[in-house]
């Protein structure tokens, strides 16, 4: 009996090639998708990175909501006004006792590595990167400096302080102008075209570097536009409603047909939550809405909403730009249980409520 049919005959006659096959795959993603209840005893430390920003002033409001200690870390840098991310900080210290803001530069590996040996930190949420494609593509070396440099003293901090889990954000953009939709997490990275996504694909090979070399727990999420109350103001969505409020031309880049897979940040969080709860090894997962809505489909949303026209500025194609992004959610809809919840429909109207609510920075 050769060795292969000796290794076959471990399973039930019954169970064909196909089925061994089968029931080897739903064991793995059983084995990868089961909670770890370790991670969650107790009181749990937080760092999150960025915490001042968008998004990560969403996360460091949840998890105060959730009764964890958190500490934020930010430098609270000028690509945006600092007055808006002091304001994020504020809301999110109105959301629970626990709550710590550090301000400091990723860049600086010594302070970091100080902040790390000073606290207990259980897990690492790193959300802290210079953001934006267009901006990449004129200072491509700040972006390798602060988004791979600084991931890397993250990392190197984590790993050196026996930080369980470290959760990192990646991007869509890492697909480039992948043909095959919708992207899935398999899907070649190869084909990125701004310096921006090429540094978010440098992050990903540095997290499974730190988890192959130190072991260390790392996921990454790939983030498809994200959108919500304290959006940046460089994103599509609030600078157009900024533009068509104060009536005045939104350029459109191409013809309109340029597609997005517009997440609202309420389900990215969710997302994030569902991997603190979790132990993965090394994963990869898109955090998206698997909808595509055109650039001219979102603007008569937003016109909708804002009861107002606008006065359209058309403008040739941008460098930089994909022409689609669209999230196959099947491995984080299993791994993650994770299910978008708020269509484009629902969450453009929630955004313009809150843009007229919130006091100027
Ligand atoms: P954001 O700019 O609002 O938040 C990032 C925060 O990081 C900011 O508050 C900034 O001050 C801080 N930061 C930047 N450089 C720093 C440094 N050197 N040291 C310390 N802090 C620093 O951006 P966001 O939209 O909330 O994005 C959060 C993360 O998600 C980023 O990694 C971004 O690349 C990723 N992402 C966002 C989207 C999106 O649509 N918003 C999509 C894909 C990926």
């Amino acid at each position: 009996m050769s060795g292969k049919a000796q290794s076959d005959s471990a399973w039930p006659a019954s169970h064909t090639k196909g089925a061994q096959r089968s029931i080897l795959r739903w064991t793995r993603h059983f084995a990868l998708c089961t909670l770890n209840p370790e991670l969650h005893i107790g009181e749990v430390n937080f760092l999150v990175t960025g915490g001042a920003g968008f998004i990560g002033s969403h996360v460091c409001e949840r998890l105060l909501h959730s009764n964890h200690a958190v500490w934020a870390f930010d430098d609270l840098n000028p690509f945006y006004s600092p007055a808006i991310k002091r304001r994020n900080l504020d809301e999110v210290a109105a959301a629970g006792a626990k709550f710590t803001f550090v301000h400091g530069d990723l860049s600086d590996a010594k302070e970091l590595d100080r902040l790390f040996q000073s606290n207990r930190f259980d897990q690492v949420i790193h959300l802290a990167a210079r953001a934006g494609v267009r901006p990449s593509l004129e200072d491509p070396a700040l972006y390798q400096r602060v988004n791979v440099e600084g991931t890397v003293n993250v990392l190197e901090a984590a790993r050196r302080h026996g930080v369980k889990k470290a959760i990192l954000a990646s991007s869509s953009s890492v697909y480039g102008v992948n043909q095959k939709v919708p992207f899935a997490e398999s899907d070649p990275v190869a084909s990125v075209i701004s310096p921006y996504a090429a540094s978010k694909v440098a992050c990903e090979g540095l997290g499974h570097v730190y988890h192959h070399v130190h072991g260390l727990d790392v996921t990454m999420l790939r983030f498809f536009t994200v959108y919500g109350p304290r959006q940046r103001p460089d994103l599509a969505i609030h600078k157009f409603a900024q533009l068509i409020t104060a009536g005045k031309p939104v350029p459109v880049f191409g013809d309109g047909t340029t597609a997005r897979d517009y997440t609202f940040v309420s389900d990215i969080v969710d997302g994030i939550m569902a991997c603190t709860e979790r132990t993965f090894g090394y994963e990869i997962f898109n955090l998206g809405n698997s909808h595509t809505v055109t650039l001219a489909r979102l603007i008569e949303l937003l016109e909708q909403s804002l009861g107002k026209t606008a006065v359209l500025q058309r403008l040739p194609a941008q460098p930089g730009d994909v022409p689609i992004t669209y999230a196959d959610l099947a491995k984080s809809q299993r791994c993650l249980a994770y299910a978008p919840k708020v269509r484009i429909e629902e969450g453009i109207p929630r955004f313009v409520e809150w843009l007229k609510k919130r006091p100027a920075a």
